[in-house]
């Protein structure tokens, strides 16, 4: 491949990948995006999935220039939330919660981006992993790099800190309900939850230290099937290496290529949402490539709140579970019942999601 005759190539056609690419495109440039599998959408074994996260679907879209909505993206409807042996119903609407469709069907986010680059002008290359330091050093300056959340080769590349988790991905169909439950126990130490919409459910059960099979088959029949009734027809073990949030996090450069997305820090450290952080600074990476000023003034000003969060997480990694659970357990009861004050604090703590409740309206 001859990247000079390019004038930018990006790697991985996730949501920031084609972010930054429909915006390059659409101003003029000749894009090149470069993906591992053979379509646009993730892990292939594991799609489609719901993702589920905060979002300002209307500021978010015209920030990165694409209609946002259904059925691609759709208000969350019910959320309970397990935790420190509460179970608490949240107040979705207020904290702007969204179910998002991922993966190659055409009411996916992925397929959305996909098509309008291909409106656009990007042309895609598929089944080009890029495995080693030695592929991204081929690779022109100021090529953007956008490969999500598991690639241990970019995160060695990029001199990102990174770690492994254990956990289970599994996914089946379901009703039209867009809905979520979401878990954080002793059964499910760093967290467990599901997404459900367009008909499809996902569910994540994920460890930073190998996942006992006994917690998690505990998690799958009481928690899953028994409270919420919520069932999967097929599971995959996974082990991969993900980010390690530090305080060097977020980034949009290093060495001459441009990061973005999960890469360049655009993930909550807390509650790790990605999907608003990501097309936020797919957006940006495709700015920094003609103003490397005005988009790291961007890019400094919308990830402001990640070391605060990061900072609590830390806070609470570092208590044990049985304090977690006579502490913060009264906590989210009196949550439930003061739901209506609470959700500002709840809005202002999800500000570490790059952009969130920031952009023009
Ligand atoms: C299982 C799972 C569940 C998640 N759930 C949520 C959720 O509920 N809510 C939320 O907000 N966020 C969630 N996330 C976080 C998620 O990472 C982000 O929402 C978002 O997808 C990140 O966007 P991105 O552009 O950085 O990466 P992605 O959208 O993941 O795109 C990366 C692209 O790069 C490609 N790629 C990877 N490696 C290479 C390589 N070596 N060479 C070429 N191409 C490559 C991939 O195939 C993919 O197409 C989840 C992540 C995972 C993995």
């Amino acid at each position: 491949m001859d990247y000079k005759a390019k004038e930018v190539a990006i790697v991985g056609a996730g949501l920031a990948g084609m972010t930054a690419a429909l915006n390059l495109a659409r101003d003029g440039k000749d894009v090149l995006v470069l993906e591992k599998y053979d379509q646009v959408g993730g892990m292939p074994q594991v799609r489609p999935a719901v993702d589920v996260t905060p979002f300002d679907v209307g500021p978010v879209g015209k920030f990165i220039g694409v209609e946002l909505g259904a059925p691609q993206i759709v208000p969350c409807e019910h959320w309970n939330f397990y935790a420190f042996g509460q179970k608490v119903e949240m107040k979705v609407k207020e904290v702007n919660l969204h179910c998002v469709e991922r993966g190659p069907r055409k009411s996916s986010l992925d397929s959305q981006l996909y098509e309008l680059c291909l409106q656009a002008g990007v042309k895609f290359e598929f089944n080009k992993p890029f495995a080693s330091q030695h592929d991204y050093s081929q690779l022109p300056p100021d090529s953007i790099i956008a490969t999500g959340l598991y690639p241990a080769a970019a995160l060695e590349a990029f001199n990102i800190p990174y770690q492994k988790v254990f956990g289970y991905m599994g996914r089946g169909k379901t009703d039209n309900w867009p809905r979520t439950g979401v878990w954080m126990d002793d059964y499910a130490l760093d967290y467990a939850y599901y997404g459900s919409s367009n008909d499809v459910v996902f569910c994540l059960y994920f460890a930073r230290e190998p996942v006992k099979d006994s917690e998690f088959e505990r998690f799958k029949e009481v928690q899953l099937e028994g409270e919420e009734g919520m069932e999967c027809s097929s599971w995959i073990y996974y082990e991969g290496e993900v980010p390690t949030a530090s305080y060097h996090n977020p980034r949009l450069f290093e060495g001459n290529k441009i990061l973005a997305g999960t890469l360049a820090g655009g993930m909550d450290p807390f509650a790790l949402f990605g999907v608003h952080g990501s097309l936020v600074t797919g957006k940006i990476a495709a700015i920094a490539h003609d103003d490397k000023a005005a988009a790291y003034a961007l890019f400094k000003k919308y990830t402001r709140y990640f070391k605060r969060n990061l900072f609590m997480r830390r806070m609470f990694d570092a208590t044990p579970v049985a304090i977690r659970k006579r502490i913060m357990g009264p906590q989210l009861q009196f949550s439930q019942d003061h739901a209506q004050q609470l959700m500002p604090l709840m809005n202002n703590f999800f500000k570490a999601l790059p952009g969130y409740q920031e952009l023009p309206k």
